[in-house]
């Protein structure tokens, strides 16, 4: 307690001390007359030297913030690099949005060839043939006759490539009976489609540099060359059905590129081991099973 009092009482002696006023005299340094006085106290100074600390540096804080000076700070980026800079950032965005938009167009074309894959049809609704095969091709279980609901049933009961226990390309002449094709060449057949023998489909001599047709709109998902069958293109058209044109010379598409019905997609060749002469070999394909082509194509 006593501390306590002790303590208060220098306290009140000290800043008893800080308020007593002094006199500064300026005085003349010859002849020591009093030049000018100032009365104050060293509270006084305190506030007042605090007061010009705070003033100056709001003032060295303004001029530095508004004007160049800043840029000889250490560190601080000086107006060319800030502009190369910003120039930096512009073409990191278009680079970021050319990414973008590219990610974008992949994204479509894989969702497409998903689409055609699982039957679905994201093509040119404008093609006639197919709205034919459309009509006679019925979606739903009820408006399929019994007789091609029990054939249906039989091909989806067998493993896809099980091809041995295949009826042949008759099987699917009664599922699609009007779909027109292009034929993709004309001439005559050498060889038909024998699937004991391992050849599924036909095929059909042609002058030399004769032109490889479409048989219908579709998209090239395959294209290459192997030793034995020369220059090979696949289109996959819609409802997976799948045309095969082997031994060309030459291919005129690229994987990927949408080829309409009738256009022009590889020259005739005798490319490859199992070819003789110039002729072309064409398959077409229906949900995995290999169909003859002969009877949906005059190749006359
Ligand atoms: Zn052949």
């Amino acid at each position: 307690m006593a501390n306590k009092n002790n303590n208060n009482s220098r306290l009140k002696t000290w800043f008893g001390k800080i308020q007593e006023k002094k006199r500064i005299i300026v005085l003349d340094i010859d002849n020591y007359e009093e030049k000018r006085s100032y009365t104050t106290s060293k509270f006084n100074l305190f506030v007042l030297s605090t007061f010009c600390v705070i003033v100056l540096g709001f003032l060295a804080f303004t001029l530095i913030s508004y004007s160049s000076l800043k840029t000889l700070i250490p560190g601080y980026p000086n107006p060319t690099q800030q502009q190369q800079l910003k120039d930096k950032n512009i073409i990191i965005d278009q680079k970021l949005s050319e990414l973008i938009e590219k990610t974008e167009k992949e994204k479509v074309y894989i969702n497409n060839v998903l689409e055609i894959l699982n039957g679905n049809i994201p093509l040119d609704e404008k093609d006639t043939n197919w709205t034919k095969i459309k009509t006679n091709v019925s979606p739903t279980q009820n408006e399929i006759s019994p007789s091609e609901k029990s054939i249906r049933e039989k091909v989806q009961n067998r493993e896809k490539f099980d091809i041995d226990v295949i009826p042949g390309g008759a099987l699917k002449s009664e599922v699609l009976p009007q779909l027109l094709l292009f034929p993709p060449i004309k001439g005559e057949i050498t060889n038909k489609m024998n699937i004991s023998n391992g050849h599924f489909g036909v095929d059909v001599i042609a002058p030399k540099n004769e032109a490889v047709s479409s048989i219908l709109n579709g998209t090239i998902v395959y294209q290459n060359w192997s030793p034995t069958d020369g220059h090979v293109v696949h289109i996959q058209h819609k409802k997976n059905l799948l045309s095969i044109y082997k031994h060309n010379s030459e291919i005129l598409k690229k994987i990927g590129d949408f080829v309409e019905s009738g256009e022009p997609i590889a020259i005739v060749g005798n490319s490859g081991e199992h070819s003789t002469g110039p002729h072309l070999h064409f398959e077409l394909w229906h949900n995995g099973y290999p169909l003859d082509p002969e009877k949906f194509i005059n190749f006359n």
